[in-house]
C-alpha cells in the first residue's frame, strides 16, 4: 500500500548496542536539554501578577454600558443575540415601572442578560450590531474558573458599575484611526 506521507520510517529490528542498552547517553542527553533551558529567557509569565502586553485592538470581557446619568443603555432589543455567530447571548426583556425610570434609559430593559464565555469567540459582532452603544468588548481578561457554570456571565458581571466606569474609548479610537 502507498504511504500517505513521506514521514513514515521502516522499523528495523537491529540489536541495541551496549551503550543503548544502559540508556545512559539518552538520559544524559535528555538532562542536557532540560538544563540548557534553565538559562534561556522564560517564555511564561506569572499571571495574574504579571500581565502580557496586549494589542490595542484586543477584545476581551464585555461590558454593558450605562449612560451619563448612570442608566442602563441596553433595551433588550436582541440584535446582539441575533448577530452572535456562537449563539452565546441570551436575554429576557421586561418593561420598566415608572419608579424604575432612573435605572433604565428606555421603557424596555434586559431583566436578565447572559453571555456564555465558553461559547464566545470574541468576534465583536455583538458590539457592531448594538444600536444603543450598550455593549462593548474591553481589554479585561475573562477569569479562569473551576466549573463551566461560572462562565455564564450575568448582569452582575456585565453591567458597568456606577462607581467604576469602564473606559472603552481606547480601542474604539485606535480602530477608527486605523480603518
Ligand atoms: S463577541 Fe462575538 S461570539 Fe462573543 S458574544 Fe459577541 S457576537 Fe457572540
Ligand atoms: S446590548 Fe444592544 S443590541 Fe444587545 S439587546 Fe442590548 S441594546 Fe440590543
Amino acid at each position: 500500500m502507498e504511504p500517505l506521507t513521506q514521514r513514515s520510517r521502516k522499523v528495523v529490528n537491529k540489536k541495541m548496542t551496549f551503550m543503548e542498552r544502559i540508556y545512559l547517553p539518552a538520559i544524559l542527553h535528555g538532562m542536557w536539554i532540560t538544563f540548557s533551558h534553565f538559562f534561556k529567557k522564560k517564555s511564561t509569565v506569572s499571571y495574574p501578577d504579571v500581565l502580557r502586553p496586549i494589542a490595542p485592538v484586543y477584545r476581551g470581557q464585555h461590558v454593558l454600558k450605562r449612560d451619563e446619568e448612570g442608566k442602563e443603555r441596553c433595551t433588550a432589543c436582541g440584535l446582539c443575540a441575533v448577530a452572535c455567530p456562537a449563539e452565546a447571548i441570551t436575554m429576557v426583556a421586561a418593561e420598566a415601572k415608572p419608579e424604575e425610570a432612573h435605572l433604565y434609559r428606555e421603557e424596555k430593559y434586559a431583566a436578565t442578560y447572559e453571555i456564555n464565555m465558553l461559547r464566545c469567540i470574541f468576534c465583536g459582532l455583538c458590539e457592531e450590531a448594538c444600536p444603543k452603544e450598550a455593549i462593548f468588548l474591553t481589554d479585561r481578561l475573562v477569569d479562569a474558573e473551576y466549573n463551566r457554570g461560572s462562565f455564564i456571565y450575568g448582569k452582575d458581571k456585565l453591567v458597568e458599575p456606577t462607581d467604576e466606569r469602564v473606559d472603552v474609548s481606547k480601542r474604539q479610537v485606535w480602530t477608527y484611526q486605523n480603518q
